[in-house]
């Protein structure tokens, strides 16, 4: 993880400065028209394939489990996620960009009744501007086996969005100055070319970083027998949409959107999706991601370079989906029954929530928070999935990243004309040189 962690910014700084340098603007508009399109295309789809699935399976009726509905504490809004979306995309200060998003101080430990070996790190949503992101927790959990922990180093998370903008913004105008900004790209260009060689060296310790990484996750659960079984039929809902949207319904987009065979594209993937599925953060999977695009499925590097980082930050298909599911397991639980317009409200809230989300593990637990109220469902009631979150957020993760993959090679082909493909070889630095 801290691997991966570490090449995050000088990988997207770096390839965007010196990728998007070459490039028409015009070019570089119609591609990020395309990317915002197809990703908020694709996450509303992944929320009706879960709102589908929960209202047919009906996980949480005549539930073994029981709600410990606290009271409707009027927290946050899918405004303050998607104002927190446009306020991040302009840090107001570059360097603690690269560092903080989120400016909070506590992280409450909640031990679940489901569960009591678990512990969850539930991070506050945004800063300073919305006052309302700190109160999210308190309200959401008067309960007394809560325990509030100051955030180690409280400086977990960079705003990859702000940093994607910035970069981009002065790669294009690094390629207007021509010359004069020649010698920027080139460092720009070697940078890149390290940050590769080092994602390379590094895969060969993958395998044991990801042993540790599940084993002690596995250590840390109680007894599973302990959870309920509708909190499986849950999960299982969950598994089944993302099934569903992730090897049915992107792969017959890209075999719609580009005539080719999307499971010769999913192949080259398979080394991002068992890292996705180890770690829970796309952006930590970004490097990795990133290398089999251009290595195995030979995207053009300046898509990749825009479709991934931005793809991690706000294209969350699959945590789209697991919001729905959750949201209305957690009515049925309550034997409350949604009406159709509460369904609406909930595809619309559970996608911004999804973009609200920032690519690390359980991130879409708290920004479910969104859905809830947005239905006047208890947030509290977020207890009541929390015990198995750790395992679908692998597989969650797995479809966000799968998703960003998937798009950057449908946009590389809509956009084939403003990208020969045969510039990707041209260019230098690659990964393999
Ligand atoms: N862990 C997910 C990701 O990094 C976000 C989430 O759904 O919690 O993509």
């Amino acid at each position: 993880m801290r691997i991966l962690k570490m090449l995050i910014l000088p990988l997207i700084t770096s390839s965007l400065m010196s990728g998007l340098s070459s490039m028409e603007s015009k070019a570089c508009c119609k591609m990020g028209v395309l990317t915002v399109t197809y990703y908020l295309w694709t996450t509303f789809i992944a929320v009706v394939v879960g709102i589908v699935l929960v209202l047919i399976i009906k996980p949480g009726y005549g539930t073994d489990m029981e709600s410990n509905r606290l009271g409707n504490g009027q927290v946050m809004t899918s405004a303050d996620a998607l104002l927190d979306l446009v306020r991040n995309m302009i840090p107001s200060n570059l360097i603690e960009a690269t560092f903080q998003q989120y400016k909070t101080d506590l992280i409450p430990i909640i031990k679940t009744p489901l569960n009591p070996g678990t512990q969850n790190f539930f991070y506050l949503m945004p800063d300073d501007n919305n006052p309302k992101g700190r109160t999210v927790l308190l309200e959401l959990t008067p309960a007394p086996d809560i325990e509030y922990k100051t955030r180690p180093g409280s400086s977990q998370q960079m705003n990859v969005l702000g940093i994607v903008i910035f970069s981009a913004t002065m790669g294009l105008l690094l390629g207007k100055m021509g010359e004069r900004g020649a010698p920027l790209v080139n460092v720009c260009q070697c940078i890149n070319e390290c940050v590769m060689k080092i994602i390379n060296a590094a895969v060969w310790y993958f395998p044991f970083g990801i042993i540790f990484l599940v084993a002690g996750k596995i250590l840390d659960m109680s007894d599973p027998s302990t959870l309920g079984k509708k909190l499986g039929w849950y999960g299982v809902t969950v598994l089944a949409g993302l099934f569903v949207h992730g090897l049915v319904l992107l792969p017959l987009f890209y075999f719609i959107l580009t005539g080719k065979n999307p499971f010769t594209y999913i192949r080259g993937l398979l080394q991002a999706m068992v890292i996705a599925l180890a770690t829970s953060s796309s952006s930590a999977t970004l490097p990795i991601t990133m290398k089999c695009l251009l290595e195995n499925c030979r995207v053009d590097r300046q898509i990749a370079r825009f479709v991934l980082p931005v793809g991690a930050t706000i294209n969350m298909d699959g945590t789209a989906l697991y919001e729905a599911v959750a949201a209305i397991f957690i009515a049925q639980v309550n034997e409350y029954e949604l009406d159709f317009g509460q369904l609406i409200t909930i595809s619309i809230t559970a996608t911004a929530a999804s973009i609200g989300a920032a690519g690390i593990p359980q991130a879409g637990l708290v920004t479910m928070v969104i859905v809830l109220t947005s239905v006047g469902l208890p947030p509290d009631d977020i207890t009541l999935i929390v015990a198995i979150d750790w395992i679908l957020d692998r597989f969650r993760t797995m479809i966000n990243v799968l998703g960003d993959a998937l798009a950057a090679g449908i946009i590389g082909h809509l956009c084939r004309k403003d990208f020969p493909p045969d510039r990707a070889a041209n260019e230098n630095g690659g990964a393999k040189d």
